[in-house]
């Protein structure tokens, strides 16, 4: 490689992007993050948030934060990192909440769920192990494992057989087999085959690891998750990472496991000692938020019957959906430059749906990500469908 300007190194490389439609752009966001929202300039209706229970705007949480300020006695910052002086009785307090709500013996909290991927991944598998990943894994577990020192494999999405044998020749070698999945998949809402992942992980004593950044708040008694929608218990060998900037609508993330292993975090895992804790302020806002998560059964229901009316309707349509019981709710066009092209008429048509193109799908399965809030109304959720509609019989009276 000769030596060049950045100039040099990247100007083709941003044109290619561009011409294969493939830039990405930073919509700009006014207002609070809500359904109704003002994004470049444009009244429109959000239908690409993760903010599934809308708790990001919720007036219980922005008051709670208030009266934190106001008793002046926490700040915003947190000053260091958790083993210097940053680890707030706020933190400590919501760790405390999490795992009693989780039934699990400890949790620890993280910045971001990317970080605490990267260090559950770096600390848990090790030189000799083997990490079975699902194709489909969500970014962040697939940088923990390239990472790692161990071995990285990854199997076809919900592939159980093919699973199975990787464990059979993980077991042949006596390698240490470290399973790793998203519970609900970030880009196309369907869930993981829990059940028959804890069994083959129990039968050949791997350890299970579960991103499950879509399914705490959302799914579960109590938005337990995708394991105990699947009315699975979790065990020591067992580990969950959980987002707060989704369905918390907050921010930061948390690893739930045992005893043993959140210690041997916080003792060795490096994305966790080298890094600022997240604000006080921040703790004290999830801490309403999973209190609100908790009683949310009504949200998760009306969710639920979001999900269904959008279901029916578009596959009246004819859209092609995927086998998604979640709130991402994928519609599968293809080609990046046909994904794209929806998404504007959408915008034109006053709604904002993320297209999702390649790298972050694979390619030729260019999407609109369609995800669905509990603060949607059904006459939102019916304008959309009409608004599709209408995109759709454009599209086909355009190919004939
Ligand atoms: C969003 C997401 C993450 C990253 O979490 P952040 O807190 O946004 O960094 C990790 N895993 C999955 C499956 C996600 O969807």
């Amino acid at each position: 490689m000769a030596i060049e300007t950045i100039q040099q190194r990247f100007s083709d490389r941003l044109k290619t992007r561009r011409s294969e439609h493939l830039y990405r752009q930073r919509p700009l966001a006014f207002g609070p993050q809500q359904p109704q929202m003002q994004i470049n300039g444009l009244c429109c209706i959000n239908f690409c948030s993760n903010d599934y229970l809308g708790l990001a705007n919720h007036p219980q949480i922005k008051q709670r934060l208030i009266a934190a300020l106001q008793n002046d006695d926490i700040s915003y910052g947190s000053g260091a990192a958790h083993l210097v002086t940053g680890h707030h009785l706020e933190h400590h307090l919501l760790e405390d909440e999490l795992a009693d709500w989780l039934g699990v013996e400890r949790v620890l909290l993280f910045s971001t769920g990317f970080m605490a991927n990267l260090a559950v991944l770096e600390t848990f598998a090790q030189k000799g192990d083997v990490i079975l990943g699902d194709k489909l894994n969500h970014a962040s577990l697939v940088d923990g494992a390239l990472h790692s020192e161990a071995e990285f494999k990854r199997y076809p999405h919900g592939d159980m057989t093919a699973l199975e044998k990787r464990l059979q020749q993980a077991q042949a070698k006596e390698q240490q087999a470290v399973i790793v999945t998203d519970g609900v998949f970030s880009m196309d809402g369907d869930l993981a085959p829990l059940p028959e992942i804890q069994e083959l992980a129990r039968k050949y004593h791997a350890w299970l690891i579960i991103d499950d950044a879509h399914g705490f708040g959302a799914l579960g008694q109590e938005g337990k998750g995708t394991l105990n929608h699947f009315n699975l218990e979790t065990d020591c060998n067992t580990l969950q990472i959980g987002t707060l900037g989704k369905a918390f609508g907050c921010s930061g993330a948390f690893v739930a496991g045992s005893e043993t292993a959140i210690e041997a975090l916080i003792q060795f895992a490096r994305p966790y000692i080298y890094t600022t804790a997240s604000p006080q302020l921040n703790a004290v806002a999830v801490r309403q938020a999973l209190r609100l998560v908790k009683s949310a059964d009504k949200e998760r229901r009306h969710l639920q019957e979001l999900i269904q009316q959008f279901r029916q309707g578009a596959q009246q349509i004819g859209l092609k959906l995927w086998s998604s019981p979640t709130a991402i709710q994928p519609v599968m066009l293809g080609a990046s430059e046909t994904a794209m092209r929806w998404s504007e008429e959408l915008k034109q048509k006053g709604f904002w749906v993320a297209a999702i193109r390649p790298p972050t799908v694979p390619q030729n399965q260019a999407r609109l990500r369609i995800t669905f809030s509990a603060s949607h109304t059904v006459e939102e959720v019916d304008a959309l469908l009409q608004a599709l509609d209408e995109i759709h019989r454009q599209e086909s009276s355009a190919k004939v």
